[in-house]
């Protein structure tokens, strides 16, 4: 089997898109004159691709990060490297790909670009084995996969208690909300993001899980008193504090807390993950297989996260990180974002993809006999423009 053609698409959102009331912190929230420090981060594009083979599989994959730079990324530098390649030897394929960009790689949106082809060469695998790929990364270690429910996106409290209260009602054992207010609003801003978690606690009672996302959006004195104030809320975990070179302020805050602290989202291959357990830095790892590295390197990095006693608990749901969450004893849970209206633009996958995991009473099921990854385009792109 070989590989013949590579097609990046940039799947560019032309439908509605729900803006109001989506505020929570961000890097760029804690910097003054600030208008809309979220810009950088809402996004309404996504990059998928496809890798054909001469025996007629069409692997398919998808990039976490700055679509069109992946897209950039892939014609010109790493499409080349695949063609007349056996998909089979995925290991070989990731470390072409690692190696030949690493002068320019290493992280970010090269690596994001890396992980699309590296999720599309694992379908590839599993179609033509006729297996789902967590068969092939080692096979189902749970029967169904734990849940937790993710967006709570509101700053109004009557809001925030009916969407947390609706979701406990939908048999969500865990949910996650956002600090609505940045660092700039300094102790007032801290005391209502601690509402906001006190309101959902009083909603959902001792038995839900809640998390809170802080999106890089706080500095170390901030975040220590900040978790000084949550530790009645008996919280979960709580989420990218600081930002990510900011390892050594993770782990230091450590020493301050009991809560849990999380993070990696933005983080990047072995060597990055490696770099967090030397460090002590956090006690959940969160990566997205669509940016770390793909299938290979996700399951690198379990590995190390196991032995360490460190959870993986991958960011954003999605298929390509549901294979690894259920072929993993390192991993208790994923995280879902439930099907909405186009907000933030981390839902979007929802309108490109057929064959995404719903998740009933909280938990998601993969089927034992679907090949591959489990996806196909969606054939109404009627609210995308596509550019290929
Ligand atoms: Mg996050």
């Amino acid at each position: 089997m070989k590989i013949t053609a590579v097609r990046a698409k940039l799947y560019k959102w032309t439908g509605p898109v729900k803006t109001a009331d989506t505020i929570f912190a961000t890097p760029v929230s804690l910097l003054p004159f600030q208008k809309d420090s979220q810009a950088a981060y809402r996004f309404f594009s996504w990059l998928v691709v496809e890798v054909e083979t001469d025996n007629g599989h069409v692997g398919l994959g998808n990039a976490g990060l700055c679509p069109d730079v992946c897209k950039q990324i892939i014609d010109t530098k790493l499409a080349g490297l695949l063609i007349g390649e056996d998909p089979l030897n995925s290991e070989y394929l990731y470390e072409k790909m690692y190696r030949s960009s690493v002068a320019f790689g290493r992280k970010g949106a090269v690596l994001a670009a890396i992980s699309a082809l590296d999720i599309a060469i694992w379908d590839i695998k599993g179609l033509a084995l006729g297996v789902p790929v967590f068969k092939l990364l080692g096979g189902r270690t749970k029967e169904k996969i734990d849940t937790y429910y993710s967006r709570l996106y509101t700053r109004d409290l009557d809001s925030l208690q009916a969407e947390a209260a609706y979701y406990k009602s939908q048999g969500f054992s865990g949910m996650k909300l956002r600090c609505g207010y940045p660092l700039t609003e300094g102790k007032a801003g801290m005391k209502k993001n601690v509402e906001m978690v006190r309101v959902v606690r009083e909603t959902v009672g001792d038995d839900i899980e809640i998390m809170l996302e802080c999106y890089m959006g706080f500095n170390f004195s901030y975040s220590r008193q900040l978790l000084k104030e949550l530790e009645p809320y008996n919280l979960r975990w709580v989420e990218e504090m600081l930002l990510p070179d900011e390892i050594h302020s993770f782990a230091k805050l450590k020493q301050y807390t009991d809560i849990p602290l999380s993070g990696g989202e933005h983080e990047y291959t072995r060597y990055g993950f490696f770099d967090l357990v030397q460090a002590e830095a956090l006690d959940i790892f969160q990566f997205d297989t669509n940016r770390v590295g793909g299938f290979t390197e996700a399951q690198k990095i379990c590995t190390l996260a196991q032995v360490h006693g460190i959870d993986i608990i991958p960011h954003g749901g999605q298929m390509h990180n549901l294979h690894v969450v259920m072929s993993s004893f390192a991993s208790p849970m994923a995280e879902y974002f439930p099907q909405t209206e186009i907000e933030v633009g981390n839902e979007m996958f929802w309108y490109i993809f057929d064959g995404e995991a719903v998740a009933e009473n909280g938990k998601l099921q993969l089927d034992d006999n679907k090949p591959g990854v489990g996806l196909t385009l969606k054939t109404n792109t009627e609210n995308f423009t596509i550019i290929e």
